[in-house]
């Protein structure tokens, strides 16, 4: 029941994977499409994820997360994978109606709770080759999402770099780096995990407001 990460700010990637761009009938970014969750959102393993009463569509996104571990200001690929801390589970919980409705994210990726993060960050020199890592979500004990780090479209270290031209990564910011395809909702008293095999799995249960 612990926060294991206060970042300064989450950067996130959407569309990171073709099969979930087009399950939402979107075409694939020529270049990341990034946006920000508020780390106001942030819970940690165990804690309830909670239904806004603004919202009859939230789903899951499981995601491999990266914390940074260095300051990264218009670095290269190689300074913004040495400059990773470390790796965790997240859930890039999504108000989906209100992302249609909206027309921008904000609203829909930031209530409270929408970013459950753990349960614990491990360094990357444990895990060896970053594009080996593969994220899965289940709901309720069933497998929903299934996914590889070698099927994103852009991979870590150059959304890293990419990143970094655009805003300085701090210590301890965590970048969500996109989700699978197999999104679906969540309901009052659905249990849903993210997990990444050698890092963990983040359990939250689902609670309406
Ligand atoms: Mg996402």
């Amino acid at each position: 029941m612990s926060r294991i990460v206060s970042p300064s700010k989450i950067v996130c990637v959407g569309r990171n994977y073709a099969e979930h761009a087009k399950e939402l009938g979107n075409p694939m970014p020529k270049e990341p499409l990034i946006f920000l969750k508020p780390s106001s959102a942030v819970i940690g393993d165990g804690e309830p994820i909670v239904l806004p009463p603004q919202s009859q569509r939230v789903e899951h996104e499981g995601e491999i997360a990266v914390v940074i571990g260095a300051r990264l200001k218009r670095v290269s690929e190689q300074p913004a994978l040495a400059g990773i801390a470390g790796v965790t589970c997240a859930n890039d919980i999504t108000a989906r109606d209100l992302q249609k409705s909206d027309g921008q994210w904000t609203r829909a990726k930031g209530f409270d709770t929408f970013c459950p993060v753990g349960p614990r960050v491990v360094p990357v020199k444990d895990l060896g080759d970053l594009t080996k890592l593969e994220v899965r979500c289940r709901v309720n004990g069933q497998l929903r999402q299934q996914g590889k780090a070698s099927d994103m479209a852009f991979p870590i270290p150059l959304v890293l770099s990419y990143i970094s031209r655009i805003m300085t990564l701090e210590p301890g910011d965590l970048v969500l780096t996109g989700t699978p395809a197999g999104i679906g909702p969540l309901v009052a008293g659905d249990v849903v995990e993210v997990e990444i095999p050698g890092v963990g799995v983040l359990r939250n249960p689902v609670v309406a407001a």
